[in-house]
């Protein structure tokens, strides 16, 4: 016997719809390339998005069609993502920050043939069109005076929406159907195509707006410094949405005074992103003496956070710092660190003691179980550690264009990462597994080193890696980023570690160098190794 319910598709237009409809006045502001503030709100993001989505119609757009962008963090861009999808086609969402190659490679990937971008990216994409000759139409997120034609007679967003209805009847489509198309960065081997669907976007923003998650509401203000192009901005614009969450949208302008600026200017309740850029923040804030006003809360996750930056925030600012993590593949919420009551009985520091030292506890709609190398599940008791696997309603089953699926002979998804999960759900990242570092036939967790050492004042990005060893096979080394007038030296490090970590975990060698990035503001590991490789060998 079925249910005898609404068969009501769960879609992404219903999430604009709704915001029109429900908190039309809830202001959004973007910061935009060479063009000044723009400022609008629901009711004007469903007319505009209206129109776009009538603009792509009209140059042929069908459903299942893909659509590349190479966007900001925009109001332009975020019509975009709501036009698209309403009308059935997929957005992929490249990422700037990739190689020439590996962009032009997602692109072709998708088989697009539009290309919708930033006046930023103006040389970057006359040199991508060298390389992508089935691009056929380019649309530049500009007005018109700001728009360059270049070489491959890019058009005006704003002139070709201009002309165009600002009414449409959303079209009902399967819930199954795809959004968006979401690369890996690609770390290792080319992206990898994450296609989400309706479905599974509008299901992840209604867990991710939970108090157990983000905990957004009617009266929040978000910043979202998460890039839209890195798993579609961990799904911010449509778990703001589908709460009338007003929004500030900075551009590309990541940087502390500009992000502070929204921060007093707009009322920024709530804002997420990777570590670094809160680092930055947070030292800003020291060095100027201001403060955060009403900011509440900032989801950060991407790398592990920093106890002591969540700690200084907390304490300094009355700033939450809630750890999140996830990925690509996961639309991409995971977990996200919040107290429950068994934490609360243990007293506030046993609180602060766990989730700030945790990656997050489970949520509804991503089960978690760890697994060792036979694939036999291990014990939920926060000491055992495993191959992270995940499976849930948002979670990836095959990449796009891949043969088969990717999960294991359980239905599981193997995150890469290894993990610890206790009794009450918080999982612990210790590394990824490709990151693990093993000394003498014992685990080191890289994670557990970084996360003391930038307690230091004065580091800025801890990395440690394994390079070899000629007696223990392996060794940690710690590679220290500091702060431009930073006065930290290795004995200073030494001491500060010791009384934190094992003996024998002890880095090797402490260096002071530049610590790259990957595209997604990730450690990048793999540079560093080969770096330091040899480096213990003479
Ligand atoms: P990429 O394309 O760089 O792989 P993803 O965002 O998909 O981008 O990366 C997901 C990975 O990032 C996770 O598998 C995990 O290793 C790492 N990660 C994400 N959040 C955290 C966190 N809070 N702590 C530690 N690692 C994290």
């Amino acid at each position: 016997m079925l249910g005898l319910m609404q068969d009501s598709p769960l879609l992404i237009s219903g999430l604009l719809t709704h915001a029109a409809a429900a908190h039309g006045k809830r202001p959004i502001v973007s910061r935009l390339v060479d063009e000044p503030m723009w400022r609008y709100d629901y009711a004007g993001l469903a007319a505009r998005t209206a129109r776009a989505a009538h603009l792509l119609r009209s140059i042929s757009v069908a459903p299942g069609d893909r659509i590349s962008s190479l966007g900001w963090n925009t109001h332009r861009h975020m019509e975009l993502m709501f036009a698209a999808p309403g009308i059935g086609a997929v957005l992929h969402t490249a990422n700037p920050r990739l190689t020439d190659e590996q962009i032009a490679y997602t692109i072709e990937h998708a088989g697009s043939t539009i290309l919708v971008y930033e006046r930023s990216f103006a040389d970057l994409v006359e040199r991508l069109a060298a390389l992508l000759p089935q691009l056929t139409r380019f649309i530049m997120l500009s007005d018109a005076e700001h728009t360059i034609p270049g070489s491959v007679g890019a058009e005006s967003w704003e002139t070709l929406i201009a002309g165009q209805p600002d009414t449409i009847d959303w079209p009902r489509l399967d819930e199954n159907a795809a959004a968006f198309l979401c690369y890996t960065s690609g770390t290792t081997g080319h992206p990898k195509g994450v296609v989400y669907s309706h479905r599974s976007t509008v299901l992840h923003a209604m867990a991710a707006s939970l108090t157990s998650a983000f905990g957004l509401d009617v009266f929040n203000c978000i910043m979202p410094c998460s890039s839209f192009y890195h798993a579609t901005g961990w799904g911010l614009p449509f778990a703001g949405a589908l709460n009338g969450c007003a929004f500030a949208l900075p551009c590309d302008r990541m940087d502390p005074a500009s992000l502070h600026e929204l921060v007093l200017g707009e009322g920024v309740t709530f804002s997420g992103g990777v570590p670094t850029i809160w680092t930055m923040y947070l030292d800003y804030l020291g060095r100027t003496g201001e403060t955060t006003a009403q900011l509440q809360r900032l989801v950060i996750g991407g790398s592990a956070v920093p106890r002591a930056m969540a700690e200084a925030y907390s304490r300094t600012y009355g700033v939450k710092v809630l750890q999140l993590w996830g990925m690509t593949e996961l639309n991409p919420l995971g977990v996200v660190a919040t107290p429950t009551p068994a934490l609360a009985e243990g007293g506030a520091d046993h609180v602060d003691d766990i989730i700030w030292t945790r990656q997050g506890r489970m949520q509804f709609g991503v089960e978690l179980r760890i697994t060792d190398e036979e694939n036999r599940v291990l014990p939920h008791d926060g000491e055992t550690s495993g191959a992270l696997k995940v499976r849930g309603p948002w979670t990836i089953e095959r990449y796009y264009r891949a043969d088969g699926s990717t999960l294991d002979e359980d239905g599981w998804f193997d995150t890469g990462d290894i993990a610890t999960i206790d009794g009450d759900g918080f999982m612990r990242i210790t590394d990824r597994a490709k990151d693990v570092i093993k000394s003498g036939g014992e685990w080191i967790s890289s994670i557990d080193i970084e996360n003391i050492a930038v307690g230091l004042p004065g580091v800025k990005v801890a990395a440690v890696v394994g390079v070899h060893h000629p007696k223990w096979e392996e060794r940690p080394i710690l590679v220290l980023d500091l702060y431009e007038d930073a006065d930290v030296t290795e004995a200073a490090m030494r001491a500060h570690l010791a009384p934190a970590i094992a003996k024998w975990w002890m880095p090797d060698r402490i260096v002071f160098d530049a610590v790259p990035l990957t595209a997604t503001g990730k450690i990048d590991k793999k540079t560093l190794r080969a770096r330091y490789l040899n480096c213990l060998d003479e």
